[in-house]
């Protein structure tokens, strides 16, 4: 990915592209945003540039360098994750300061990546700021965290620090699109909404459990012909979670009504829920729930309540 396509946060990707075509990175960057915002992916494209090998434009994305960076194999990258206090300790840092004078094994630039240093207590930001005082040649550190007010203020003048913001609905369509082509506009379009221009919330929902819904739509679909109907009120309600796994789970049934249609005419079929049904269930029935089930997609393109929907969707199921 090039700087280019990042999404939104025009600023941000302005000021550092010049800088890297001006080859004047700062020593030491702060990335700063919410979860989901890009401050992983922004310190990729940071990394890259730091031990790409072309002359000219850089990161060029195809050098030995870059490749091994995209491969998240490159040696003079040093990622230390803060997820947990304890990990950005005073000892990563001093770990960190003897390595940083090494020089690089094999690219222009070393380069420490500090992620998540939301929780990374003073002690060690003070070991750190040793280093950033008298900052070695050559040597780039990116620190990530949700807000720069999290740091120390001796710290955070040491460094740039870069604000990233949730994008406009438009940019976060084309964004994630471009990195889940599989995933239908409609889907995207519902997790783009809900996640209100994050782009990593809404890949995080369009990836939601991509099992559990498999899970929930076959037992749902065995549960249409149980005697009961209390059975199928519980599961269909379980969909009221949020409006982009209702559609993924309306979309998944539908394909398990048709496989079951399919199956009725012995043809051979993936889903165990369909082969199941259509061998006790007549075929006018499975084509019924089929029809059923292709309204309740269209139904999910209008402004319908969740909850209301799930209590619709159980009663035209036994319909
Ligand atoms: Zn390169």
């Amino acid at each position: 990915m090039l700087l280019s396509e990042f999404a939104g946060n025009d600023k941000v990707t302005t000021e550092l592209s010049e800088s890297m075509k001006n080859d004047i990175l700062p020593h030491t960057i702060i990335i700063e945003g919410e979860k989901g915002t890009g401050k992983q992916t922004l310190a990729n494209m940071i990394s890259q540039y730091c031990v790409c090998l072309s002359e000219d434009r850089k990161p060029c994305g195809i050098c030995q360098g870059c490749m091994k960076a995209q491969k998240k194999i490159h040696p003079d990258i040093v990622v230390v994750n803060g997820e947990n206090s304890a990990e950005v300790s005073v000892d990563s840092i001093r770990n960190i300061r003897a390595s940083a004078y090494i020089k690089a094994n094999e690219a222009p630039n070393k380069v420490f990546v500090l992620q998540n240093c939301n929780k990374m207590l003073a002690p060690a930001q003070n070991a750190f700021l040793k280093v950033l005082e008298e900052p070695p040649e050559n040597v780039v550190f990116v620190m990530t965290v949700s807000s720069a007010s999290n740091l120390l203020q001796t710290v955070r003048s040491r460094a740039r620090i870069f604000s990233l913001y949730p994008v406009s609905s438009e940019e976060a369509l084309l964004a994630v699109k471009r990195q889940m082509p599989e995933k239908s506009d409609e889907e995207i379009r519902q997790a783009v909404s809900e996640s209100e221009g994050n782009i990593g919330t809404a890949m995080v929902l369009l990836n939601s459990g991509t099992d559990e819904i498999m899970q929930l739509v076959e037992q749902i679909y065995a549960a249409i012909f149980l005697s009961s109907e209390y059975q199928l009120l519980v599961l269909t309600s379980m969909l009221a979670k949020n409006r982009s796994f209702a559609v993924n789970a309306a979309d998944l049934l539908t394909e398990i009504a048709a496989e079951a249609v399919k199956a009725s005419l012995g043809l051979k079929v993936k889903s165990k829920a369909a082969a199941d049904a259509a061998k006790r269930i007549p075929q006018n029935r499975l084509i019924h729930i089929q029809n059923q089930l292709q309204k309740a997609r269209s139904v999910l393109n209008t402004n319908i309540n969740l909850n209301f929907f799930c209590t619709w969707l159980c009663s035209a199921l036994r319909s």
